[in-house]
């Protein structure tokens, strides 16, 4: 079901009207992990061959690139978490080796860094790199006394001491945080003992600002800004802004958001966005990072207090493009006009479809022309459909939960289709509707003295971000070369 641009498409103005309690957004590595695939969504703006040319100029980059575009290839989100933190794990080791270095105590004796491999245990790792099994048991055992070993993921960094003259394992050193780090050292009676050391990183505000010319993710690159605060940044917008075609060259943004450096002033880890504004033809959203009393974890409000989450995303997919609206046109095979009661993504086989929103697998399975078919029920109300996959995610069944923006499955072209795509359906009440004509219900709204506390709060935040410099002004200072977004949005 692929066909001919019909519409400029799906442009969800935020409704500020909704009452429903949605939930919050959580765990701030699960988002992180989601809008690693969204990122994709950022490459072009309008047209593929804008979105070559980007992905072309990301692959030539410096730094983090390839890093980046592993994880659009990488069709597990799992393992995109891994790769972040195995990344914070390393910069972590990295500064200890530094300091190791300048104390001298990386001198003695022979060294072997490794990490956790897939399916590991530390004994497991221990005993490969040549430990005798006594000593890797009372190595063990001393360590599992300040970590929980069984939650050991793989790329997570061992580094191992072994005796100049006996070669005999004399230290373990796990790296279990950027925070963190878990020893256990040999004693002279021929036991081990088990050691911490906790890393403390000062908190900084960092405020960056960029005009976009081809994708927000590019501009906010030469801004500065690291791609996990990016991809979060996009997931905020996510529910209101279509980034195919809701952002245009000469948008822009600003955010404020939480680093945390280490004594050497390097930055360790990136934490939260406190404010953000995406300016769309002039027109600014801006969304606050704020807990109200009696909610369960901090949320995004715009400045009237309605928080950012929508119970459904604009977009489902991850680097594609509308290449079919809701409505009437041609049909591609059968040449006859009829009505068209999905949206198409045009998109390469095996790219990452996520779910919509929070729901029930209502139906998995094969459904005639639709091919390899997903329902998910979202309420009493709305569910969504997927159709033409190449595959499902695996462990997927009737019944089975899942989480806005988690991959359920694959782009295909099963069933009657003419190149793979998705076919993408809002049902409401069991019909096919267009996602632009409804009014989705939205998160929390703030109200009486709850709105007051935000506008406190907000009063407060925004005097304390009007005073730090903006990022492009730094980095202007260290290479005016790089910076093009100095200009920016306000
Ligand atoms: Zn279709």
């Amino acid at each position: 079901m692929s066909g001919t641009e019909t519409e400029p498409m799906i442009v969800q103005e935020p409704s500020y009207r909704g009452g429903r309690r949605g939930k919050r957004i959580t765990v701030a590595a699960c988002a992180l992990a989601v809008i690693g695939g969204l990122a994709g969504l950022l490459f072009g703006i309008q047209d593929p061959e804008t979105k070559g040319r980007a992905n072309a100029a990301v692959g030539l980059g410096a730094g983090d690139s390839p890093r980046l575009l592993m994880s659009q290839r990488e069709r597990d989100i799992d393992a995109f978490v891994e790769r972040v933190f195995a990344r914070m794990v390393e910069d972590g080791v990295a500064d200890l080796d530094r300091q190791a270095a300048l104390t001298g105590e990386a001198l003695a004796g022979r060294r072997m860094d490794t990490v956790i491999r897939p399916g590991d245990t530390l004994a497991r790792a221990l005993s490969s790199a040549g430990a005798d099994n006594g000593i890797v048991h009372q190595a063990v055992t001393a360590l599992g006394k300040l970590t929980d070993l069984r939650r050991l993921k793989p790329g997570q960094e061992l580094t191992l001491m072994f005796d100049h003259a006996t070669d005999k394992l004399t230290e373990v050193r796990l790296q279990e945080s950027v925070e963190r780090v878990v020893y256990a050292r040999a004693t002279p009676d021929g036991g081990f003992l088990g050691e911490e050391e906790r890393l403390t990183f000062e908190r900084q505000l960092v405020r960056a600002r960029g005009t976009i010319e081809d994708s927000l993710f590019l501009a906010g690159q030469r801004a500065g800004v690291e791609h996990e605060v990016l991809a979060e940044l996009i997931r905020m917008f996510s529910f209101d802004v279509d980034f195919q075609r809701g952002i245009h060259p000469g948008d822009g943004f600003e955010l404020t958001y939480e680093r945390f450096v280490n004594r050497a002033g390097e930055v360790m880890k990136t934490g939260n966005i406190l404010k953000a504004t995406l300016v769309r033809k002039g027109s600014p959203l801006t969304y606050f990072r704020y807990q109200p009393e009696g909610e369960p974890g901090p949320d995004y409000f715009d400045a009237r207090g309605q928080s950012a989450r929508k119970t459904l995303m604009q977009t489902p997919i991850d680097g594609a493009r509308i290449s079919s609206g809701f409505g009437k046109r041609r049909h591609p095979i059968l040449g006859y006009t009829k009505m068209h009661k999905g949206t198409d993504f045009a998109a390469r086989a095996g790219t990452p479809i996520m779910a919509a929103g929070d729901g029930t697998i209502a139906r998995i399975g094969w459904n005639g022309g639709y091919g390899r078919y997903i329902q998910i029920r979202h309420n009493g109300t709305y569910s969504t459909a997927y159709a033409h996959m190449k595959g499902f995610r695996s462990g997927l069944k009737n019944g089975s939960r899942v989480k806005q923006g988690q991959i359920i499955g694959y782009v295909g072209t099963s069933g009657r289709s003419t190149g793979p795509h998705l076919h993408y359906e809002v049902l409401k009440n069991g019909s096919q509707v267009n996602p632009r004509s409804i009014k989705l219900p939205t998160g929390v709204k703030l109200a009486g003295a709850r709105l007051d506390a935000f506008q406190a709060f907000r009063a407060e935040l925004d005097a304390e971000i009007a005073a730090l410099p903006f990022l492009d002004q730094e980095v202007a200072e260290m290479d005016a070369g790089r910076v093009r977004t100095a200009a920016a949005a306000d």
